[in-house]
């Protein structure tokens, strides 16, 4: 499986339900909307469009619904009008925009003269010359053509702004209607701006974890406590590259990451990954190696933008990224990279001590999978911090929670229902790692149990245990306890003498008569019939041989094959999965 997943955002060009399809079979994990763009009605049928995608897939597919937060936009308008250098011009709250009057979504009078404003994600500069009441007068530095509702930027000046609007309540609405997976968050400073977004989504009625975007230079400042306040952080380039000097993203990239990483946050990397795919067929070199630095980076997801929502041919570019991020995880150097950043548990946490383990025993057995039985998912995301070398099948009985998880990186979602045990919670997740074809029967697997509902059989949330993935083949009542594997011998007559040793001897319905032969070849008894006391369960007994009965073993099992026989459980499984110590 590819470990780094990719975010779509969807527009004109990917919002109906057949490209919503193509593009998630194509690898998207989640959907993003832009609130900067469309209407909330609009956003709302998409919601339910991703939703019902999902429920037709494979794979998880969950929904992003990323507010436009205090941004401030020029005025919506028909034709572009042009601004030349040198020309004066005036910045006013309005929905108008002239050359020489371009209207705002929002009064910009904090400004003080000198300060510069950009256009249009910095195409067209201009540098404050006076400030009168909301009236702000500024020279064009560098000029150009200014369309309809461009960003507009003021580095380093605090606007003042609420970090939620009024627009914004409202698509949190859609969001909690909705049921959306995650709400994106605009323009956050600090930790308080990221729980001002919680309050807002919990005043609404929603539990939506909030993903925020780092898109201005005083959030990378604090990104520690933004990381520590929030379910997920967005290196979110495209405006982080005008807020701060451009040569800076590359290094804040890394650093968000890592400390992304370092806490267990999932992180997204954004913004123009693909860009000349908007309209071309397939993307610039420099493209091919920026997504590539973002895996090598350790980002959990890449985004693309106008790449999907907007492009020529959305699908694919998607199957493009796919193809260069599942090229970095192949090689040695993405290996190298991630067995040398393996951050330190952090201290106290039972869950990240045994996270960290699991990655080390999964590598050092040999296991192909590490299944994470996750309540909440936080089981889950922790293990994917230590970024092991296997995938992390996360089963869930949350059928949310297995949404959320699409985001994390290396993590395959799995729905898997409550069990009363702790026992049949794990089995349920191992079955269901084999029925996903994550893991095979036979193969050694790490579970990792972050329960949070008291289940019997434990009274701890946290366990890690080895196990041997295996697939039942047959079930019944336990008559004779213990655990052993063997050759399948089918026995309709009791005639023992063509028995291998340690045979596992299979008892028809219809047998009614006594073992003849060398009963000492006996492994242990799959007996079709129910009862526990038959002549073969009072053999078992004597002998001490595991059997179990009420079993019929399906024809397509042949004579011969190895099954392991657990009559502790009742279970026959294919194959040996005797514990590794107990094998011959
Ligand atoms: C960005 O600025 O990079 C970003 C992802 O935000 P938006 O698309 O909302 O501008």
């Amino acid at each position: 499986m590819r470990r780094a997943k990719i975010v779509c955002t969807l527009g004109p060009a990917s919002d109906d339900r057949g490209t919503i399809r193509e593009l998630a079979d194509a690898g998207m994990a989640v959907a993003r909307l832009n609130a900067s763009h469309g209407t909330h009605a609009d956003r709302a049928e998409v919601i339910d469009r991703i939703h019902a995608v999902d429920a037709a897939v494979d794979d998880p597919l969950s929904s992003m619904l990323d507010l436009q937060g205090p941004e401030v936009r020029t005025a919506e308008i028909d034709d572009p009008i042009d601004l030349p250098t040198d020309a004066t011009v005036r910045f006013v709250e309005g929905d108008t925009a002239t050359p020489e009057e371009v209207g705002l979504s929002y009064a910009i009078s904090t400004v003080e003269p000198g300060d510069t404003v950009l256009l249009d994600d910095g195409r067209i500069e201009t540098r404050v010359e006076a400030v009168d009441g909301d009236v702000v007068t500024a020279r064009v530095v560098s000029g150009g053509e200014l369309g309809s509702r461009k960003g507009v930027n003021i580095p380093g000046v605090d606007l003042d702004l609420d970090v939620v609007t009024d627009r914004d309540r409202r698509d949190i609405e859609v969001a909690v209607e909705g049921d959306a997976d995650f709400v994106a968050a605009s323009f956050v400073r600090d930790a308080d701006d990221v729980y001002e977004v919680t309050d807002a989504i919990e005043n609404a009625g929603g539990d939506i974890p909030v993903v925020s975007k780092i898109e201005r230079a005083g959030a990378v400042d604090n990104i520690d406590e933004i990381v520590e306040a929030s379910y997920g952080v967005m290196v979110a380039r495209g405006d982080l590259g005008v807020e701060c000097p451009l040569e800076h993203v590359p290094m804040v990239q890394k650093r968000i990451i890592h400390s992304a990483q370092d806490a267990g946050v999932p992180v997204i990397t954004a913004t123009e990954m693909l860009d000349s795919m908007v309209h071309s067929r397939r993307p610039t070199r420099a493209e091919a190696s920026d997504v590539a630095n973002a895996v090598l980076d350790g980002t959990d997801a890449v985004m693309l933008s106008g790449e999907t929502a907007i492009g020529d041919h959305p699908v694919r570019v998607v199957e493009t990224m796919d193809r260069i991020v599942r090229e970095v995880e192949r090689s040695d150097e993405y290996a190298e990279t991630r067995e040398g950043r393996v951050p330190p548990a952090a201290e106290g946490s039972q869950t990240e001590a045994l996270a960290r383990a699991a990655r080390f025993l999964a590598r050092d057995l040999g296991a192909a999978a590490i299944v994470a039985v996750s309540e909440s998912g936080y089981t889950a995301r922790t293990t994917a911090k230590f970024r092991p070398g296997v995938p992390v099948v996360a089963t869930t009985p949350r059928d949310r929670v297995r949404r959320q998880l699409a985001l994390s990186w290396g993590v395959d979602p799995q729905y898997a229902a409550y069990r009363e045990d702790i026992e049949g919670m794990i089995d349920a997740a191992v079955d269901t790692a084999i029925e996903a074809g994550a893991v095979e029967s036979g193969d050694t697997v790490v579970v990792l149990s972050g329960m949070m509902t008291e289940l019997e059989g434990t009274n701890t949330t946290n366990m890690l245990k080895v196990h041997v993935a295996s697939e039942t083949v047959a079930t019944g009542r336990s008559v004779a306890r213990g655990r052993v594997a063997g050759p399948v011998f089918r026995c309709p007559d009791g005639d023992l003498s063509d028995a291998p040793d340690g045979a596992i001897v299979v008892l028809p319905a219809t047998f009614d008569g006594e073992f003849a032969g060398d009963t000492g070849r006996i492994g242990g008894i799959v007996d079709a019939r129910p009862g526990m006391t038959s002549y073969a369960a009072m053999v078992a007994r004597e002998r001490g041989v595991p059997m179990i009965s009420g079993a019929p073993l399906p024809d397509d099992v042949a004579d011969g094959a190895t099954v392991t026989l657990h009559a502790d459980r009742g279970i026959v499984y294919e194959g040996d999965v005797t514990p590794r110590e107990h094998q011959r």
